[in-house]
């Protein structure tokens, strides 16, 4: 009997082995460029940045009081010390404070030399030219070191990172101007169906509005790269290889949604296996089944399920790790938390699922989830109404109300309400 040819049928794998697999597969794509850094904000750091200076540069006062030598005060009395001047942030005191005195100084002030500790305001009483500290007081206390936030030479960020409104404050808190980041990928991205229209389009029966390209769009955009947006291509193979053609001419990725399933009028794949070299993978996972990927010509091929949920769902396990390793980002995981689950979950063993779901804190900071009723894979609005998902991993079964269960936020700031 005539052997079946086995590159026609999809390869089973693991949610996890799919993502390793993606992640061995791609490449960093190189390039970068100097921007100031306000352009640099959210974009990835190329090379490691090594502290010019120490910082703070000047050991300072960290709250508004008296500079003060320790060893001038009494551990027992009150201590009298006289007053000689004011240090201001930015307008030091200059001359050396000699023994049994005392220079007002604002928070952010050089600490005068001679000085060691600062008395906050409120502990001192002042008495003319006079302040009297009661005893009690550390030597160093109040006091913010040279160094102490970053050291001269020391590592202060690290390539691969994407920066973020700290880094970019604490870039400039170092007198730099620019950095050094990756180029942004580009990715080119398009909907595959005969059912699909452009909005302003009138819908015949059976016709849905193209989606997918929005969401697509809303995901690129906040992972940041430089998008083309190629439409709808109808299920035609020479539409869709043209299409394939003209998109690895120009990206480093190219994303499709459609035409992967099983099932699927075979044209599709051939025309991908004809151009390119394209894996079709079926995935143990929920929702999210079908996956290919592979090369057309330089650029790397992601092709999403239609479906709205598993497009999202894979492009956020599967597709987003992967550009962010292209993109020269060492972070490449999802991040996840753990939350109890508030109702008991169904789930067969064997297949991981990404459920939708509605995360919260009890009254003590305990992480809650509560599971969306509407789990299918084409209700987009679930991911709307969802703030998170439920990752229940391939082995676990049926879940009770009370167990734990992980989760990936889509927002850790402010929840919408
Ligand atoms: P497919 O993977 O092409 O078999 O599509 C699976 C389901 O997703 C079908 O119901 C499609 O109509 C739907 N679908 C495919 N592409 C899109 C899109 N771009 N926007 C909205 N729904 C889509
Ligand atoms: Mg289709």
């Amino acid at each position: 009997m005539p052997k079946k040819d086995q590159s026609s049928f999809p390869t089973t794998l693991s949610c996890e082995e799919a993502r390793k697999s993606l992640l061995e597969q791609t490449a960093e794509v190189i390039g970068y460029e100097n921007l100031n850094i306000r352009s640099s904000l959210h974009r990835i750091l190329d090379e490691d940045l090594l502290c010019p200076v120490n910082v703070p540069l000047h050991t300072n006062s960290a709250m508004d009081g008296y500079a003060v030598k320790h060893a001038d005060l009494s551990i027992q009395e009150d201590s009298r010390l006289k007053l000689v001047g004011t240090a201001y942030a930015g307008k030091p005191y200059k001359k050396t404070v000699e023994n049994q005195s005392a220079v007002n100084i604002m928070t952010g002030a050089a600490m005068p030399k001679g000085t060691d500790s600062v008395i906050i305001l409120e502990n001192v009483e002042r008495k003319g030219s006079e302040i009297i500290v009661k005893p009690g007081h550390k030597k160093g206390q109040n006091v913010r070191y040279a160094g102490e936030d970053l050291k001269m030479g020391a590592k202060c960020l690290r390539a691969g990172r994407k920066l973020t409104a700290s880094d970019i404050g604490l870039v400039a808190s170092l007198g730099i101007t620019e950095l050094r980041v990756r180029r942004r990928i580009k990715v080119a991205f398009f909907s595959t169906g005969d059912e699909l229209k452009s909005l302003g389009e009138t819908l015949d029966l059976g016709e849905i509005y193209d989606s997918n390209r929005y969401t697509l769009y809303g995901l690129l955009h906040d992972f940041g790269a430089d998008l083309i947006d190629m439409g709808v291509v109808k299920d035609d193979p020479g539409l869709l290889e043209a299409a394939l053609k003209t998109a690895s001419e120009t990206a480093d990725a190219i994303i499709t949604s459609g035409g992967v399933s099983v099932g699927e009028a075979d044209h599709i794949k051939s025309v991908l296996q004809s151009i390119g070299a394209i894996k079709f993978w079926k995935i143990m996972m929920k929702p999210g089944r079908p996956l290919a990927f592979g090369k057309i010509g330089s650029a790397d091929f992601f092709g999403l399920p239609g479906n709205p949920v598993s497009v999202m769902i894979t492009f956020m396990q599967f597709v987003l790790p992967a550009l962010s390793k292209m993109a020269g980002r060492t972070g490449t995981q999802p991040l996840e938390i753990t939350a109890k689950t508030t109702k008991a979950i169904r789930k067969s063993e064997g297949r991981t699922e990404f459920q939708r779901g509605i995360l919260s804190f009890d009254d003590k900071g305990n992480g809650l989830v509560t599971p969306l009723g509407a789990q299918g894979s084409g209700i987009l609005s679930s991911m709307t109404e969802a703030n998170c998902l439920i990752h229940l991993t391939k082995d676990s079964g049926k879940l009770q109300a009370g167990d734990t269960v992980k989760i990936q936020p889509f927002e850790l700031r402010l929840a919408n309400a």
